[in-house]
């Protein structure tokens, strides 16, 4: 019985197996023809002073809607973009359309917040990148300092010199670098040290675990400090609860975003918001 069952396991594994490989390619067809066909969109999650619910910019969060699986969460299909090296035309697709938006912002009277675009490390690795950054930016006639990428600290670990040349190349045109879901890679100080950042941005998984857990509370106030030290922003992603944001402002956090304030915005909302805050 044993002996079947393990066939059978076997068997189904391997289906599994195959159908995963299936759908990855049928995805990434469908992917390809989204990013070709300009049929992904924004959205846009307000950034907040922790005091004041004040909005001081935004994140900018692709977002795809496949025709008939719906909307598919970009923690799916970026690293689906990212092994086929469609990465390369989805990056430029959300600069230049975050520009092209900010422009319109401006157009219309509206405040144009500092925004931030996350970048695939993949992306930094490109030759040229830096100039398919900047591109739209003068296009649209734009502040560099507007703008910060965020690069996760996950995706910088283990890669060359290169990257990091690569991140001084974009503070040396004005841009600001975050270090993205900071706390669960295993980032050391020296290495840090040589990363040209200007922002920390505290991942969910501490703020989340912080209220009921003393190590986590612990890694949320070492980071805080570990910011003021290297004169660095800091940032907390992810806040859901009051308790959350009582607790960072006690630790001396300013900054954070989460669903507490606002979720990701449509760009309709976007604007609206834009219009309510004058
Ligand atoms: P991230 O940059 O760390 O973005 C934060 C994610 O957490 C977003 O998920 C956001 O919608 C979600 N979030 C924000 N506040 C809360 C909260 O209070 N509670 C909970 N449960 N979630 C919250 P999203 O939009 O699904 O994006 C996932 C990841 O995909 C991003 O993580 C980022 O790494 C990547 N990503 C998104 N847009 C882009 C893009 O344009 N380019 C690249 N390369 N990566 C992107
Ligand atoms: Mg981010
Ligand atoms: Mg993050
Ligand atoms: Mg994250």
């Amino acid at each position: 019985e044993a002996k079947a069952a393990g066939r059978n396991t076997f068997c189904f594994y391997n289906q599994d197996m195959s159908h995963q490989a299936r759908d990855r390619l049928v995805l990434e067809q469908a992917l390809r023809e989204a990013v070709l066909g300009n049929a992904l969109s924004l959205n846009f999650q307000p950034k907040v002073l922790l005091e004041t619910g004040e909005v001081f910019a935004v994140e900018v969060l692709v977002r795809w809607r496949h025709p008939v699986l719906g909307f598919i969460s970009p923690a799916v299909f970026i690293p689906i973009a990212e092994r086929s090296g469609l990465i390369a035309e989805l990056g430029n697709w959300v600069m230049q359309e975050t520009c092209r938006q900010l422009e319109m912002m401006k157009c219309s009277g509206l405040k144009v917040l500092p925004v931030a675009i996350n970048l695939s490390v993949y992306e930094l690795e490109r030759p040229g990148f830096a100039k398919h950054l900047m591109d739209p930016v003068k296009k649209f006639g734009l502040d560099p300092g507007l703008f910060e990428f965020e690069v996760t600290e996950t995706g910088l670990m283990s890669r060359e010199e290169a990257v990091i040349d690569a991140l001084k190349q974009l503070r040396e045109a004005g841009f600001n670098v975050a270090l993205d879901d900071f706390g669960t890679g295993y980032s050391s100080l020296s290495y840090l040290r040589k990363l040209p950042l200007s922002t920390l941005k505290i991942d969910r998984a501490f703020v989340i675990d912080m209220t009921n857990d003393k190590v986590a509370a612990s890694i949320v106030r070492t980071v805080i400090a570990l910011a003021e030290s290297l004169e660095l922003e800091v940032i907390a992603e992810g806040v859901e609860t009051l308790e959350q944001q009582t607790m960072l402002l006690n630790l001396g956090c300013k900054k954070a975003q989460g669903y507490l304030f606002y979720k990701p915005l449509s760009l309709e909302d976007f604007y609206q918001l834009l219009a309510e805050s004058g």
